[in-house]
């Protein structure tokens, strides 16, 4: 018996009411295995998607488990990864394997979780596709998708918010600086 959950995001989930409290059921699309999360009480949308998530499974338009996670990154690589081949290349450059591949996805979405705000569709401060991409060890652009897919666009450009969050600092740094100018000429009696 389902029930229906107002989020404000839609997962690919089927919610159930048990008595034990509400129940999500992922289905992988891909193979069809399924997981079963259960609560006490009915959880907040970023909730479910974390729960999901550290469990190794990703709910973009449609649930994967972890083994197809992986499955999928590997399809997804022109060339098969190969050690042989790929000594001579950059440690950075070599194509994820699909257990790695698995781990970044999760990563990535853990840290959107903490560093992104929903609500102002904004990174929070110091924070952008690119610091998670830096923390993480991927591309700025894989996090720009993921963030995309999972948690929407920008409220605006990143390159705009880095040079807001500049002129609030200069602001900041002003009203101190008159601050401690006005302190100190009331110190020492100057005008
Ligand atoms: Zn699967």
């Amino acid at each position: 018996m389902g029930f229906e959950y107002h989020a404000s995001r839609k997962f690919p989930l089927d919610a159930l009411r048990r008595a034990g409290g509400p129940v999500f059921r992922a289905v992988c699309k891909s193979c069809g295995a399924k997981r079963e999360i259960d609560f006490v009480q009915t959880p907040p949308p970023d909730v479910v998607l974390r729960k999901f998530t550290q469990a190794g499974w990703t709910l973009g338009k449609a649930a994967r488990c972890p083994a197809c996670v992986g499955g999928r990154a590997a399809a997804g690589n022109p060339q098969p990864f190969d050690r042989g081949e790929m000594k001579d290349m950059p440690e950075t450059e070599a194509p994820a394997a699909p257990a790695r591949a698995g781990k970044i996805h999760r990563q990535t979405i853990l840290a959107l979780e903490d560093y992104y705000d929903e609500q102002a569709k904004a990174f929070r401060p110091g924070r952008s596709d690119k610091s998670i991409a830096d923390e993480i060890d991927t591309s700025e652009a894989f996090v720009r998708k993921i963030r995309e897919e999972y948690f929407g666009p920008l409220a605006q450009p990143s390159q705009l918010a880095a040079i807001s969050a500049r002129i609030d600092k200069a602001a900041n740094d002003l009203t101190a600086l008159r601050a401690d100018y006005a302190a100190l000429c009331k110190k020492n009696g100057w005008v």
